[in-house]
This record gives C-alpha cells, sequence and structure tokens, in this order.
C-alpha cells in the first residue's frame, strides 16, 4: 500500500484529480511491466504471451505490454483496431470472436492475422476463403469447447455443457468428426481452449488445457506429422480481489500445468496464452472523491463519482465482484481506524440508479466531502472498458511510473468535463 500511498498523495497535489476530474483511473505502468516479467519467468520459452484486449482496450495501455512482450488477442473489428493503434504486428495478433462476420475473417485471413474457428458454419466459410487466398500465413484452429463444467461465477464460465463457446467436443460424435476434419486440410494448425474466467479452479483450467492438448496429439499421430504445432490455452487466471496479494501467481498455475499436461513444458508445442485480468487488475485503481455525505436510516452513505459507468460489473452483481476500498483525506493520507470512528457506510457512484454502489455495508472510516476513496483491483474490465467509452463524463485515464519517491503522471485518455460539453452547444 505505500506505493499506493505515494500515488493518491502525489495525484493530489500535482492536481491530476482536479474539481473537473472527480475520477480517475491510474495505471501503473512499472506494475504492468513486473507483471509481464512474472508471467514470462513462470513459463518456459515455447510460451507467448497475448494480452486479451477487451481487459483493457487503451491504446497507451496496450503500447507498453507489446513493449513488454506481449501480442494481442482480439475479438472485435473494434479491438483490431484498437491493437493496430498500439503498434502490434499482424503475426501477434490472434482474434477470437464468436460471431466472425465474413469480411472479418476475409480480413484476417487476407493479412495473415492468425484465428481461431468457433463452429462449423464458420470452417464453411473459412474453406472458401483458403480457396481465395492459400498463401496466407494466419495460424488457424478450432476453439475447442472441452465441456468440462464451470466455476463460480457462471457468466463468466465457458466451459459448461451448454456454452456459447467454440466446438463442443464431447458430444455425440464430435471428438472424432473434428480428428476427420483435420485430417482432410492440412491448414489446421491449431487448437484453442480458453476456461476461464475468474471463478474457476486452477485445476479445472488445466483439465481443459489436457484436453485439447490429447485432442492435438491424437490429430497428429493420425496424420504422421506435427500438423498440429500451435496450442494456444486460454487465459482466465484468476485475480484476488481481497487483498494486496498477488494469487494465485504465474508460477502457481504453471505449477499445476506442468503437472496436469507436462508436454506443454517441452519444446514440442508452441504455446499461447490469451491473460487479461492477471496481467491489468492489479496494476489499476480508481480514485474518485467524495462529493457529499449523508445518513441515510443508520447508513453512512458517500457519494462519489464512480459508479456503474465504470464499475459496471460490481454495480450490477455486487456479490460476484466485491471490489475492496480505502479513504484517504483531502490531501490523500489513508484514514484510519485509530483516527476515525469507524461506520457502516455506502460508497455509491453518480448513476440515477439505486444499486448504482461501489461497496455497501462496509466498516470504513468516516468519510467526509472532499475525501478520496480508492477502488483497488481495477485495472482490468473497469474504467478501461470501451463499452462505456463513450459515456464517460469527467473519468480521465492516467499513467504512473517511477520510483515511490519519484512518480510520473501522464494522461493517457482526457477526460470528458462539462466544460467540454459547454463549449459545443
Ligand atoms: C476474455 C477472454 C480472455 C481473457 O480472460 P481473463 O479472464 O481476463 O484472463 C482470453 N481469451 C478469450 C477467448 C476471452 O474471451
Amino acid at each position: 500500500m505505500i506505493r499506493k500511498q505515494q500515488i493518491i498523495q502525489k495525484a493530489i497535489a500535482a492536481n491530476v484529480i482536479d474539481s473537473d476530474l472527480t475520477a480517475i483511473g491510474i495505471m501503473d505502468f512499472d506494475g504492468l511491466q513486473k507483471t509481464v516479467a512474472a508471467a514470462y519467468d513462470a513459463f518456459p520459452t515455447n510460451f507467448f504471451h497475448t494480452f486479451a484486449v477487451k481487459a483493457n482496450a487503451l491504446v497507451e495501455v496496450l503500447k507498453v505490454l507489446r513493449e513488454y512482450g506481449m501480442g494481442a488477442e482480439v475479438a472485435s473489428p473494434g479491438e483490431l483496431l484498437i491493437a493496430k493503434n498500439a503498434g502490434f504486428s499482424n503475426k501477434d495478433i490472434i482474434f477470437d470472436s464468436p460471431a466472425k462476420t465474413l469480411n472479418d475473417l476475409r480480413t484476417c485471413i487476407k493479412n495473415d492475422i492468425s484465428l481461431n474457428i468457433d463452429n462449423l458454419q464458420e470452417l464453411a466459410r473459412v474453406d472458401k476463403l483458403m480457396l481465395e487466398f492459400p498463401n496466407t500465413k494466419s495460424v488457424i484452429g478450432f476453439r475447442i469447447n472441452p465441456q468440462i463444467g464451470g466455476g463460480a461465477i457462471s457468466s463468466t464460465s465457458t466451459a459448461t455443457a451448454t456454452s456459447k463457446f467454440g466446438y463442443p467436443l464431447a458430444d455425440g460424435s464430435n471428438r472424432q468428426e473434428l480428428i476427420n476434419i483435420y485430417q482432410q486440410r492440412p491448414w489446421l494448425t491449431s487448437l484453442h481452449t480458453h476456461s476461464g474466467s475468474q471463478g474457476c479452479a486452477l485445476e479445472l483450467m488445466a483439465k481443459g488445457i489436457l484436453v485439447i492438448t490429447e485432442l492435438a496429439e491424437e490429430i497428429n499421430n493420425n496424420t504422421g506429422t506435427q500438423q498440429i504445432a500451435r496450442l494456444d490455452i486460454g487465459g482466465g487466471l484468476p485475480v484476488n480481489f481481497a487483498s494486496e496479494e498477488v494469487t494465485p501467481s504465474f508460477a502457481d498455475y504453471a505449477q499445476i500445468l506442468k503437472q496436469t499436461v507436462p508436454v506443454l513444458f517441452t519444446d514440442k508445442y508452441q504455446v499461447k496464452t490469451e491473460f487479461g485480468r492477471a496481467i491489468a487488475a492489479k496494476n489499476g485503481v480508481i480514485i474518485t472523491r467524495v462529493e457529499y455525505t449523508k445518513n441515510s436510516g443508520g447508513r453512512h452513505i458517500a457519494t462519489t463519482h464512480a459508479g456503474a459507468q465504470i464499475m459496471t460489473r460490481t454495480a450490477f452483481l455486487p456479490t460476484s465482484w466485491p471490489i475492496r476500498v480505502t479513504g484517504y483525506s483531502a490531501v490523500g493520507l489513508e484514514k484510519t481506524a485509530e483516527e476515525f470512528e469507524i461506520v457502516a457506510t455506502d460508497v455509491a457512484g453518480p448513476c440515477c440508479f439505486a444499486g448504482d454502489l461501489i461497496c455497501a455495508d462496509q466498516q470504513l472510516p468516516k468519510l467526509v466531502p472532499n475525501d478520496y476513496v480508492m477502488a483497488h483491483d481495477t485495472g482490468g474490465y473497469y474504467f478501461s472498458n470501451h463499452f462505456d467509452y463513450n459515456s464517460l463524463p469527467r473519468v480521465g485515464v492516467f499513467s504512473v511510473s517511477g520510483n515511490d519517491e519519484n512518480l510520473n503522471f501522464n494522461c493517457i485518455r482526457k477526460a470528458d468535463s462539462l466544460d467540454d460539453v459547454a463549449n459545443n452547444m
């Protein structure tokens, strides 16, 4: 928490957060660099780590992730454009949407962008495009649903029997049919699965990866060649939202994977990952100012500027996505239980519906107007999300880098202020 204390104090002192910028997101680029290094350290050199762009679609964040050695996993034309703007080369991008249009597929295959086929109807389209572009360097494979069951959060569980994602491997004679499909198409050189996300046990994820690895071995044995050269094992490493501790770590995951699927740790396959949350979440925070406080029915309520517009999951599914908060004084000093009365508090957002809360009934040091609230572990799927990119009044995003005594802030996404609105009228 020492670095975060420095970050908030300096952000206030340097007017990074001011009366217009009443909520900001901050991405710690030094932290990101360490996290990417931890991922590379945990796995051998036949692993290549891509970043799931949906977890943080900010060009400046993607640029540094690219510099730190990651590729990009994208799932829409918009994400592809964002990845290109961040400088990723086509060979380092993988396109993974379950709803690719014919033009999406053509764009990928024509430009040597790798892709994972979701279903047999998509395969029929790709078959035709392969006649048009027989020399494409796209690495193409199927996304497999290993149908191994879900985790604790149903809306982010992708490997249930009835999941919308991928080719359901265990249904009927699907497995044999897929083996035949690969045998007839030497250009199918990859297999993909993503058994996530948040809420899935590492053992469950490893089990899904074992399923595609065994399938790859069977296909390769059948064809007598190393037709499948790449295994794409997805992302889905869960994040600890309850404390500062990074657990499970990439090393924890690597250890379980190595026990379950040892062949991944030889040079036999190129292994690709698609981590999103585990890269971004703990390297970002939201800082928001307390605008007003009140007491309602015995509950202390602090109204801030961060709510459902940037903390969508937490506002709508608070039990699945609880977020840790810390209160700070107007000059950015952490408010502690020793100095301040502890009261049952709701931290509320600015949106006009009752569920717009960052947290409810939390025992927090009593917040007053002009205090600040930090919402931890919000570097992925929170303020960076493109689905609220155009509806973010007064939320700017900054990067921070440098050692704790010498922090530098850079605006990486300008906030829309009411002044901007007024100027456009
Ligand atoms: C969302 C997603 C990811 C990233 O998931 P995390 O839980 O953020 O690691 C990776 N691959 C695919 C195909 C996804 O849809």
